[in-house]
């Protein structure tokens, strides 16, 4: 495992960082590209080298989303526990390559699968936080119906963390789509009532309330830029915070 390199001031201690399948899948956008999976891996490596208690959330979109299949006339709960499965493999491929940059890595799977993984015991998932090991929790909540935006809310929320970092294409959220409105401005701070009230999408109504209601703060930054995760959990960098008007 990797050793604390400095005692970095850290902001955040605990955290968890959600991440969409499509993350990893690179320019095609489906699929897995260890490509693009490296170099998140090194930076959650590095960010936990820093001393702080990383858990993640990744989706399963880059292989196969309930809603779409279940549209197309397939049964909705047996498409989201394919859903599910793909969350799985996304959650071992990160787990790989951050154990390839030298830091511990553990993934818990809300759907048991003894030979494959462990199983989503919390206070397992406790134990290896306090241990230095980076959590993945895979299987998204286990339940059909949800999507992994909730499982973040609900692991954070559970883990105790003092952040939940949504990793996107961008800096944070913006007026507009910044790829196609060049005068898009990005915000600095939005509260959990703006981002429902105005649905702005940053992650599904379900996951925005159970941060609300355990006054997670929800930070948007960009998992394209290299160092930006280490920058967050110092408070520093480009980001978005949805927090309660008086926190953060
Ligand atoms: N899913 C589910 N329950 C959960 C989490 C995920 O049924 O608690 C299923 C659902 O079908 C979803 C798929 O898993 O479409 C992949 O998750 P998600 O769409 O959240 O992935 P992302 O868009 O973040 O890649």
């Amino acid at each position: 495992m990797a050793k604390p390199q400095a005692p970095a001031k850290l902001r955040y201690k605990r955290v968890l960082v959600k991440m969409s399948g499509e993350a990893l899948g690179g320019e095609k956008g489906y699929g897995i590209d260890l490509g693009v999976v490296a170099p998140i891996a090194k930076d959650i490596a590095k960010a936990a080298a820093v001393g702080a208690e990383i858990c993640l959330v990744v989706g399963g979109g880059n292989i196969f989303r309930g809603l779409m299949a279940s549209e197309s006339g397939m049964d909705r709960a047996t498409a989201d526990y394919m859903g599910m499965l793909a969350t799985v493999m996304n959650a071992l491929a990160l787990k790989t390559a951050i154990e390839r940059e030298g830091q511990s890595a553990r993934v818990l799977s809300a759907i048991p699968m003894p030979t494959v993984c462990e199983p989503y015991i919390r206070d397992k998932a406790l134990d290896h936080l306090e241990k230095g090991h980076v959590v993945v929790f895979a299987g998204g909540t286990g339940n059909p119906f949800f999507t992994t935006d909730t499982a973040a809310a609900l692991r954070a929320a559970e883990m105790g963390c003092e952040a939940l970092l949504k990793a996107t294409q961008v800096d944070g959220v913006y007026s507009a789509d910044p790829e196609t409105t060049p005068n898009a401005t990005r915000y600095d701070r939005l509260t959990y009532g703006d981002v429902l009230k105005q649905d702005l999408r940053i992650m599904d109504g379900a996951a925005i309330a159970l941060a609300r209601d355990n006054r997670i703060p929800i930070i948007v930054f960009s998992i394209k830029s290299q160092g930006s995760l280490a920058l967050v959990l110092q408070g520093r960098g480009s980001s978005t915070v949805i927090a309660d008007a008086a926190r953060g």
